[in-house]
């Protein structure tokens, strides 16, 4: 037994998370189930580190160091359940099974508790940063016991991407806490590109730039406080030519996006939390909505405002609008991701660092982007801030931000141009901050149907008012 680490799943992640491992000095068994791609990678990288190649499971597990760790890189979901079928019986109390796939917590959850039984370590790893990233540097986000942690810590950090010289890796917290909270990076990644592709749609159709006009805006943008590779590279994007027509690549692209599922996962999980992700989920939508072709087909043509273009001196004006309407949304975005992520943390008694969360995400995944280490002093400063626009510099920000914010979200409703997030975003916003919300209503609603009670802002208790009869007061519920 001479490998540190094994890594089974030799697909786009697990070869390459193999091969960052050996080129950080770590000897690496590999295994797949099918050897042919191990050999495969034996013989294209084998030069770059120490490679000990398995053809069987038992070979896989023999060549371990104890205790044993080893990667699974396979599909997340019925996948993963048949390889930890096949591995935990081949090891031993003190050995860790690591899942590095896109796992739902909830299976991590399950999973941890199952193999804790045996005492083996179960640690669902969130990695992101895609092909690239697992080969050159991911964002690694470990849940799992404290104790897998120790050995498997400095692992993690020598193969993560570092910003400043510091690793984007941490202990989350207990079982599925690192799934989760990749989960929720995901979430966010969903709104900031949606918040992204709404600028862009507005600075077309109000605007009236064109795609080159509006990459260079946006590079111009990337050197400010939006700086990051989302916005780097949506520069790229609106920027490249097709090559078959000439023309801008954006417009020969179909407008229906995909998803893989994980912007589905946080909505799902938000409303079990109860987690207000508005801008989160409206992004999740917008992308379901671009889909439903019949629908759309049904709706095209309908009235909606009229769109004049604006002159090259307004446009000027309405760009750094608009950049101020998308910087207070993501704002919001992130907020809400946060405190999605305090919410989980008491929901599931895990011990997040909210700081470090930013830190890990300054490099390797794909919300990479100068801003996270705002985020990252203000939870140093107060661990336990409830939200980021406490913090005085944000709270300037967006107070800065407010009158353009709302022209651009007014501007868009009259000129009918689809702005979910955007508007999420701002709704969410005057939602918390109001000092009354129509909730009351609601509450009276409820008691009139259903006989739900209320509480009433002059006593304690729960109370109920008898509708129906209006002789009878008033009861206590
Ligand atoms: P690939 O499709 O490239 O590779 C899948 C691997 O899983 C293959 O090695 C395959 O083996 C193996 N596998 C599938 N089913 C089984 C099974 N029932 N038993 C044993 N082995 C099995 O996938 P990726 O590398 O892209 O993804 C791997 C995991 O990483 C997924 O959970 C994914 O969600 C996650 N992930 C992916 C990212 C990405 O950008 N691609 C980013 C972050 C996480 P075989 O060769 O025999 O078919």
């Amino acid at each position: 037994a001479s490998a540190s680490i094994g890594v089974t799943g030799l697909g786009v992640m697990g070869r390459n998370l193999a091969r960052n491992f050996a080129r950080h000095g770590y000897t690496v068994a590999v295994h797949n189930r099918s050897a042919g791609r191990t050999r495969a990678l034996v013989q294209e990288f084998g030069h770059e580190g120490e490679f000990v190649a398995a053809e069987t499971a038992a070979e896989f597990v023999a060549a371990l160091e104890r205790p044993r760790r080893l990667m699974l890189m396979v599909q997340a979901g019925e996948a993963t359940d048949a390889v930890i079928e096949e591995f935990a019986p081949l090891l031993e109390p003190g050995d860790m099974i690591i899942d590095g796939g896109n796992a739902h917590f909830a299976d991590t959850r399950r999973r941890e508790a199952a193999l804790r039984e045996q005492g083996i370590h179960f640690v669902g790893v969130g990695v992101s940063g895609g092909e690239e990233g697992a080969l050159h540097g991911p964002s690694v986000m470990p849940g799992g016991s404290v104790e897998s942690y120790a050995v498997l810590g400095p692992m993690f950090e020598a193969i993560s991407a570092k910003v400043d010289g510091e690793p984007c890796a941490t202990h989350i917290g207990a079982d599925g806490a690192g799934h989760f909270v990749k989960m929720v990076h995901n979430g966010i990644e969903y709104a900031d590109m949606q918040l992204i592709a709404e600028a862009y749609d507005l600075l077309r159709q109000v605007g009236g730039y064109g795609p080159a006009e509006i990459a260079d805006i946006f590079r111009e943008w990337n050197q400010g406080r939006l700086g990051s590779y989302l916005i780097e590279i949506t520069a790229e994007v609106l920027g490249h030519t097709d090559a078959v027509t000439g023309g801008p690549f954006v417009d020969v692209v179909v407008d229906r996006a995909g998803q893989k599922g994980t912007g589905r996962w946080t909505v799902q999980t938000a409303l079990d939390l109860a987690a207000p992700v508005t801008a989160i989920s409206q992004a999740t939508f917008a992308r379901a909505a671009s889909g439903q072709t019949a629908l759309r087909a049904a709706y095209r043509g309908l009235p909606g405002g009229t769109t004049p273009v604006l002159s090259r001196t307004e446009a000027a004006r309405f760009a750094s609008q608009v950049e101020n309407a998308l910087y207070a949304s993501k704002v919001i975005a992130y907020d809400q991701g946060w405190s999605m992520i305090q919410d989980a943390a008491k929901e599931y008694g895990w011990d997040i660092d909210l700081a470090a969360v930013a830190r890990i995400w300054r490099g390797g995944c794909i919300i990479r982007a100068s801003f996270l280490d705002r985020i990252r002093a203000a939870y140093a400063q107060d661990p336990a801030l409830v939200s980021l626009l406490t913090e005085k510099d944000f709270a300037q920000e967006i107070t800065d931000a407010q009158v353009p914010w709302r022209e651009i979200v007014a501007m868009a409703a009259r000129r009918g141009i689809p702005v979910p997030a955007f508007s999420a975003a701002l709704s969410y916003y005057d939602t918390l901050r109001a000092e009354r919300l129509p909730a009351a209503l609601l509450q009276g609603q409820r008691d009139f149907f259903g006989a739900h009670t209320y509480g009433r802002v002059d006593k304690p208790g729960m109370f109920h008012t008898h509708w129906a009869d209006a002789d009878r007061p008033e009861t206590d519920a």
